[in-house]
């Protein structure tokens, strides 16, 4: 790296998504008179706004974004540097990036996010979604789109497919049934409904804010040509939006259908043909057999073959880890994560990491899993700045309680969706019986358990279980005696309990 360091903070974290806005709060506020920096490449920077502690583990809130001037005005002891890190040095302890500027650090939280894992790079009519300007380019093509792919089984399709409206959607899923990541095949039944019928009146308004970075911090959303004179592009990844990436952009394609949504089960991807390739290849006949005239046909593994106006590949991400691995030592999880330990200490000294970035490599609660999700950036930040006080205090710092129980608070087809613990028997083997109660079109229950204790829980809809269920997961009683009744429409369940 050679460069001459142009200053040395205590603590450097890197990425201004909710993971390192979280840690940075963290430490600036618990340490006012040590110099923090926050280096990121975008010039928007992700806050919690409306955070609401529903129940023990499970929270709700909304994501704001913020020109990172109003951090640096609530931290006067914060820097901003605007630009990507490109290289890390572990021995000289130091942080170069793009724009050629070397930092030191004390301590450094590597909050860098991930970036779809794109079906084939390079590919035109191929789209990940991940950050607004990628939302905002799929919603430009598909106004003039007729019929789009979706490939993909994760929370983005669930929503996509769902909202997406005037636009024929084919969606490609790999398992036996939709929404697979958080559902089971009975969940997957009672939600498929709701794709064939026309959505509810009245969304729910948009609780994005957006600002520019102009001088007199006026509000307005961004333009195009805003965006690309502040050099925010493909290779300077913006953060991840959230829970309601989709409010307040119009997902409407060219066609006037409400939904139209065929799904396509068990099958992948095979390959992918523009127009004069397909000519070329062995299913050429399927152009003159009236498969029509696109701009791209995808061949699914199950033989079929669609043409369409592009493919959204929502395939999971990959974890941003590169400029940071070059000449490191950095140890590496099977899903591509800088493993951290329990307290978010990645293999190379004095560095830490939290969010889409790391995956948690401690010995996990039997009834906590990690998940890419917004609400375990939110405490992977918090914890990790929490552990890197500590460390710096040499006080000794415990696992937090939020590691203690899965809980993701959601909405998908406009149902509110609450998941708890191992809500799909993740790990638990053979071992385990469910119990669940499916009233169509108003909620779907599902618990499980596992020699006689509840492990998890699905709940779709207003079931105001919740907290009770939360209780006992995390009490572990012995609910043999109830067997069945457990779910009996009848009984209060949480006078029951109290
Ligand atoms: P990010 O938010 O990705 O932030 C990473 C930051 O690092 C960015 O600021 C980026 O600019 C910066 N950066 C990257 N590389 C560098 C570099 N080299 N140098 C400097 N800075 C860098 N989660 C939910 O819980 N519920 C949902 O409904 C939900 N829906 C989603 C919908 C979509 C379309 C997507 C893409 C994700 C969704 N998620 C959802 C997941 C959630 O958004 C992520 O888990 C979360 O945002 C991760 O936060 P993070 O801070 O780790 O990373």
């Amino acid at each position: 790296m050679g460069d001459k360091t142009e200053k040395t903070f205590r603590f450097v974290i890197v990425g201004g998504g909710i993971a390192g806005v979280t840690c940075v709060e963290q430490l600036s506020s618990q340490f006012p008179d040590a110099e923090v920096a926050l280096i990121t490449a975008a010039s928007l920077v992700k806050a919690v706004a409306n955070f609401k502690q529903v129940s023990k583990t499970l929270e709700e809130f909304d994501v704001e974004e913020q020109p990172s001037s109003v951090l640096e005005e609530k931290f006067p002891n914060l820097t901003v540097v605007q630009s990507a890190v490109k290289a890390l040095n572990t021995h000289t302890h130091t942080v170069q990036t793009v724009d050629g500027r070397t930092f030191g650090y004390e301590k450094l939280c590597i909050c860098s996010g991930g970036r779809p894992k794109l079906l084939t790079q390079g590919n035109p009519y191929v789209l990940g979604i991940r950050d607004t300007d990628s939302a905002q380019e799929f919603q430009k093509r598909l106004s003039k789109a007729k019929r789009i792919v979706v490939v993909g089984n994760g929370g983005i399709a669930l929503e996509l497919v769902y909202e997406v409206e005037g636009c024929e959607v084919i969606w490609a899923v790999k398992d036996k049934a939709i929404g697979n990541t958080f559902f089971d095949a009975g969940a997957a039944q009672f939600l498929i409904p709701s794709l064939e019928a026309d959505k509810p009146e009245g969304a729910t308004p948009c609780k994005r804010h957006r600002y520019t970075v102009e001088p007199a911090g006026a509000s307005h959303t961004f333009t195009d040509e805003d965006r690309r004179g502040r050099g925010v592009g493909p290779t300077e990844p913006g953060s991840a939006l959230g829970p309601d990436w989709h409010e307040g952009i119009v997902l409407r394609g060219a066609e006037e259908v409400s939904h139209r949504v065929s799904v396509e089960y068990q099958c992948e991807v095979d390959s992918i043909y523009t127009h004069q390739e397909l000519l070329k290849s062995p299913q050429q006949t399927l152009v003159s057999e009236g498969a029509g005239s696109w701009p791209v046909y995808v061949k699914l593994t199950n033989g079929k073959t669609f043409g369409c106006d592009f493919i959204v590949s929502a395939t999971g991400v990959v974890p941003n880890t590169e400029p940071f691995l070059h000449g490191n030592n950095f140890a590496l999880a099977d899903d591509g994560g800088l493993r951290v330990d329990d307290h978010m200490m990645t293999s190379e000294p004095d560095v830490y990491a939290a969010g889409d970035v790391c995956t948690a490599c401690w010995e996990h609660s039997p009834l906590w899993q990690q998940m890419r999700l917004w609400t375990q950036a939110r405490q992977m930040g918090w914890y990790a700045g929490r552990c890197i006080a500590a460390h710096v205090l040499s006080e000794p710092i415990e696992l937090d309680f939020c590691f203690e129980l899965f809980s993701h608070i959601t909405k998908f087809f406009s149902y509110k969706v609450v998941l708890l613990g191992k809500f799909n028997g993740q790990g638990l083997g053979p071992d385990h019986e469910l119990l669940v109660r499916c009233t169509k079109g108003q909620e779907y229950i599902k618990v499980i358990l596992s020699g006689g204790r509840m492990m998890g829980a699905v709940l779709i809809g207003e079931t105001d279980l919740e907290e009770t269920f939360e209780n006992l997961i995390l009490n572990q009683m012995d609910l043999t005696p109830y067997g069945e009744e457990l779910l009996n429409p009848n009984i209060d369940i949480e006078d029951y309990f109290d």
